[in-house]
C-alpha cells in the first residue's frame, strides 16, 4: 500500500530548463542558429525599442488590437521600450495580455489605472540623499553608486523611473551614461566616509558599463581600506544571460575584481533580477556556470507584481529554481509607490501572506525576505514589521528606529485592492483626511508606547 499524502508534502520541483530554441516562434528569428542567439552583441543590435520594432518581428502574431493597445501604452508609461530578444521570447505571444513578462516590460493602456494620490517621482527619497552627483548615502554603512542611468531592458515599474532610460510622452528626465572622468568626487567621498562599509553599483544596470569601467570601479572600491563589500546590480542574468557565456573580455573584467577581493578578504557580489520562473532556462543555467567559475555570489531581488507573480506557487517555483543554481533569494519587494505602475502594485496584507507561506517551503538562507521600503527613505523594513495598519484606507505606518530614529514612514495599498468601504474613503477628500489623521496620530501613540 503506497503512503498517503501528508498535508505538508509539497509538489517535487520540476529542475529541467528550456533548452528548446524557443525564439523560433517569433516570426523574425525563425531562421536564427543557437550561436547567433547566444551572442550578446546579436542581443544588444536586435533589442526591440519600438512599437514598428514588435511588429516588425512580430509579423502575424501582431494582431492590430494587441498593437493599439500597445501603441495606447507608451503614451501613459514613464518607461521606454527595450526587450532583449531573449527576454521577448520568453513571452507567450499567443496570449500576450495575460503573460507575466509581457506584463513587466509592456505596458498595455487597456491596463493602466490612475497613479494612488500619494504617488511619488522618488519613493524612496533617494535624490533627497545624494551625497555626490552619482551617489546616494541613505543608511549609515551603506552607499548607493549610480555611474549609468542606461539599462538592457526597461521594466514598467522601475523604482528610478524619474531617471532611468529616455524621456517618454509623460516623463522628461536626464539621463546618462557611464562617464569615469566624473566619478572621482564619489570615489573621493566614499573615501572620506568610513563608515561606509557596502557600496552598491546600480543605475541604471552594471551590465552596459565597459570592461574597463568594471575594473576601474572594482578595483578603487576594492583598495579603499574601510569598504568591505561591493555589489553590481544588473538584471543581464534574467534578461541577457548570454553576456556571461559571449563577453569574454567584460567576464575577464569581473574575474579580476573577483580575485582581488578574494586576495582582500571582500565580497564581490553580483545582485540580478528575476521575478518569474518563465525567466530561467538553460541559459541561464550556462550563465551561472561561468559566473560560480570567477567565484562572484550572485543573489536575487524580486519585486512583488500583481498579475505576474503575486501567487505562493510561482513564488515558491521561482525561489526554488533559483537557488539550483546558486542564485540566492534575496528580497522581495512590496512595489515601490511610483507613477505609471499602479496596475503592478499589491498591498501589505497579500505580501504578508505570501511571505508567511513562504517561510518553510525551502531552506531559511534560500527564502527571500519579503519587504516594504518605506516611501521617504525608511529603508526595507519586514513586512509584518508594521507599527499600524489600517486595511481598509490601505496605510500602513513604519518606524526605521536604526537608520531614521524618531521618524515614522507611510505605505498606501492600491485602492483598487482595497476592501470594499476604502475605495469610497478616498472618493470623500474630507473623510479620507480624517481618517489619515487619526491613524497617524495612533500610529505615533503606539510607536512611542512601543519604542526600544
Ligand atoms: S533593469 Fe532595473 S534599473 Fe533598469 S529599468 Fe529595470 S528595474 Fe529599472
Amino acid at each position: 500500500m503506497s503512503a498517503q499524502p501528508t498535508q505538508t508534502e509539497q509538489p517535487a520541483t520540476d529542475y529541467s530548463f528550456d533548452e528548446s530554441e524557443f525564439w523560433r516562434t517569433i516570426p523574425a528569428w525563425q531562421n536564427v542558429d543557437a550561436e547567433t542567439f547566444g551572442n550578446f552583441r546579436w542581443q544588444q543590435q536586435n533589442s526591440v525599442t519600438s512599437v514598428p520594432g514588435i511588429q516588425g518581428v512580430l509579423q502575424d502574431l501582431a494582431t492590430p488590437s494587441l498593437i493599439a493597445d500597445i501603441e495606447a501604452g507608451l503614451l501613459k508609461t514613464p518607461m521606454n521600450v527595450r526587450l532583449t530578444p531573449y527576454v521577448f521570447s520568453r513571452i507567450n505571444w499567443e496570449d500576450a495580455a495575460a503573460d507575466p513578462v509581457r506584463r513587466q516590460f509592456l505596458p498595455l493602456g487597456s491596463e493602466f489605472i490612475p497613479d494612488h494620490p500619494h504617488a511619488m517621482d522618488d519613493s524612496l527619497d533617494e535624490d533627497g540623499h545624494k551625497a555626490t552627483p552619482f551617489l546616494t548615502h541613505r543608511y549609515p554603512d551603506k552607499a548607493l553608486f549610480l555611474p549609468i542611468t542606461l539599462c538592457p531592458v526597461y521594466c514598467s515599474f522601475c523604482t528610478r523611473s524619474r531617471v532611468v532610460g529616455g524621456s517618454t510622452a509623460v516623463k522628461s528626465k536626464s539621463t546618462y551614461g557611464a562617464k569615469s572622468g566624473e566619478w572621482d568626487a564619489t570615489f573621493e567621498y566614499i573615501r572620506n566616509s568610513p563608515q561606509l562599509e557596502d557600496v552598491v553599483i546600480s543605475g541604471g544596470d552594471a551590465l552596459l558599463l565597459r570592461p574597463d569601467q568594471i575594473r576601474q570601479i572594482g578595483t578603487t572600491l576594492l583598495e579603499i581600506p574601510t569598504v568591505r563589500r561591493i555589489r553590481f546590480a544588473t538584471k543581464g542574468v534574467a534578461i541577457m544571460p548570454m553576456k556571461f557565456t559571449s563577453d569574454t573580455e567584460w567576464m575577464d573584467a569581473l574575474a579580476a575584481v573577483c580575485r582581488l577581493g578574494q586576495a582582500r578578504m571582500k565580497e564581490v557580489a553580483l545582485h540580478t533580477h528575476f521575478n518569474t520562473e518563465q525567466e530561467i532556462t538553460a541559459w541561464t543555467a550556462n550563465a551561472m556556470k561561468a559566473l560560480s567559475e570567477i567565484g562572484v555570489r550572485v543573489r536575487n531581488q524580486s519585486v512583488l507584481i500583481n498579475g505576474a507573480n503575486n501567487s505562493f506557487g510561482c513564488l515558491r517555483r521561482t525561489t526554488k529554481k533559483l537557488s539550483s543554481l546558486l542564485i540566492q533569494p534575496y528580497y522581495l519587494y512590496l512595489h515601490d509607490m511610483v507613477p505609471g505602475c499602479e496596475h503592478l502594485r499589491t498591498t501589505v496584507r497579500v505580501a504578508e501572506t505570501l511571505s508567511r507561506r513562504l517561510q518553510g517551503a525551502t531552506a531559511g538562507f534560500n527564502t527571500p525576505r519579503v519587504v516594504c521600503d518605506a516611501p521617504g527613505g525608511g529603508g526595507k523594513r519586514e513586512i509584518s514589521s508594521y507599527t499600524l495598519y489600517d486595511e481598509e484606507s490601505g496605510v500602513s505606518a513604519w518606524t526605521s528606529p536604526t537608520a531614521k530614529p524618531g521618524e515614522m514612514f507611510f505605505y498606501y495599498d492600491p485602492i483598487q485592492c482595497l476592501p470594499s468601504g476604502g475605495s469610497g474613503l478616498w472618493m470623500n477628500k474630507a473623510e479620507i483626511t480624517k481618517r489619515l489623521a487619526k491613524f497617524k496620530a495612533e500610529a505615533t501613540a503606539k510607536a512611542e508606547a512601543t519604542r526600544v
